[in-house]
C-alpha cells in the first residue's frame, strides 16, 4: 500500500492545501478544477485501466498531479495537457523525477490530438487517462474519440454523464451521445466515486468508466455522417414516433410514406420511438438515407 494513503502524503487533503497555500494558487470554477485528494482513487483508476509500460497515455488536466504521478509509474509515455499555466509551476515540482511526463499548456479542444500523441509518444499503444474537466466532459470525449488513435480511454465523469455514456436502448439516459459512444467504443462504469475524494468538494458523485475501442469501424467512413444524421433526427424529438421525427428532419426529401416504408422494411414497427433502437438498428436504417 503506497504511503501517501491517509491523512499525510502529497495528495491527502492535508498534502494539498498547504502545496496549493504555498503557491497562492486560487480554485477556478470556469476550468472545471475540482483535484483529487485521495491517493486511492488514481492508483484504482490506473490499476483497471490496464495501462502499462507498452503504452503512451495522454492525459487531460493533471492539475496538480495525483493521476499523473501513478500513471508515470506504469505507463511507457506520459504527455498531460494542461490549460491552466498557474499550475505548471505546481506541476513541475511535484513531477520531479518522472522522466517519462511531458506537459504541455494548452486547451485539448483545440489541439490536434492525434498529431500531439503520434508526435511526442511514437511506437507506443495510445491511451486516454483522465479525470476530466466537468464543464467541457462531452466536447473533449467527442474530440478524443473522433481522433480515432486511441485503444481505450478510461475517464472520470460527472455519474450522470456516465450513465448517458452507458445507457441501454429505450432508458431516460439513452441520447445521442450514447449512441455516438456505442458506435466507437465499448463502454464500461468501472466505479463511483464520492464528492469527499475531491478538494473542493464538487455537489455530484463521479464515476469512472472505460472506453474500449471498437477493433474495427462499424461502417466505412463515408456512410458516418448520414449514420449521425439519422441518429440525430430521431433523439431529435423524442416523443414523437421515428417515422414522424425523420420526416422533420429529411422531409425536403422524402415523403412520409417513403420513410415509413423504410422503417417497416428494416423491419420495425410503424409505430416505433427512436429511442428504442440500437447501433445495429441505426447503421441498418441509415443506409437508406444518403
Ligand atoms: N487530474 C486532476 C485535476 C482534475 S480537475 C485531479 O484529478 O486531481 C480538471 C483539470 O482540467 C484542471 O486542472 C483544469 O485546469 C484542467 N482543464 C480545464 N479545462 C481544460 C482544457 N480545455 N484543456 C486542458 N485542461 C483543462
Amino acid at each position: 500500500m503506497s504511503i501517501e494513503n491517509g491523512g499525510f502524503g502529497r495528495f491527502s487533503q492535508k498534502g494539498v492545501r498547504e502545496l496549493l497555500e504555498r503557491h497562492g494558487f486560487r480554485f477556478s470554477k470556469s476550468m472545471g478544477q475540482n483535484f483529487l485528494v485521495d491517493a486511492n482513487i488514481p492508483e484504482k483508476i490506473v490499476r483497471l485501466s490496464g495501462i502499462d509500460a507498452s503504452c503512451g497515455v495522454l492525459e487531460i488536466g493533471p492539475g496538480i498531479g495525483s493521476l499523473t504521478m501513478p500513471l508515470s509509474r506504469s505507463a511507457g509515455k506520459v504527455t498531460a495537457v494542461e490549460l491552466d499555466g498557474r499550475l505548471l509551476p505546481m506541476l513541475h515540482e511535484v513531477l520531479v523525477g518522472c522522466e517519462n511526463v511531458g506537459v504541455v499548456q494548452g486547451d485539448i479542444l483545440k489541439l490536434d490530438i492525434a498529431e500531439l500523441v503520434s508526435g511526442r509518444m511514437p511506437g507506443l499503444r495510445h491511451c486516454v487517462c483522465a479525470n476530466l474537466p466537468y464543464n467541457i466532459t462531452s466536447p473533449a470525449l467527442t474530440a478524443l474519440v473522433e481522433a480515432g488513435v486511441f485503444e481505450s480511454l478510461t475517464v472520470m465523469v460527472q455519474r450522470e454523464v456516465a450513465w448517458r455514456m452507458c445507457a441501454k436502448p429505450d432508458s431516460p439516459e439513452y441520447s445521442a451521445f450514447t449512441v455516438f459512444i456505442a458506435y466507437h467504443t465499448e463502454p464500461e462504469i468501472l466505479f463511483d466515486v464520492s464528492p469527499e475524494c475531491f478538494m473542493p468538494r464538487p455537489a455530484v458523485y463521479s464515476s469512472v468508466v472505460m472506453l474500449k475501442a471498437r477493433a474495427c469501424r462499424l461502417l466505412p467512413p463515408e456512410e458516418e455522417a448520414s449514420f449521425f444524421r439519422v441518429v440525430r433526427a430521431a433523439f431529435g424529438q423524442r416523443r414523437k414516433t421515428l417515422v414522424n421525427a425523420l420526416h422533420a428532419v429529411f422531409g425536403n426529401s422524402m415523403t412520409k410514406e417513403d420513410i415509413l416504408k423504410i422503417v417497416v422494411g428494416c423491419g420495425f414497427d410503424s409505430r416505433i420511438r427512436g429511442e428504442t433502437l440500437g447501433v445495429e438498428d441505426f447503421i441498418k436504417l441509415s443506409s437508406h438515407f444518403f
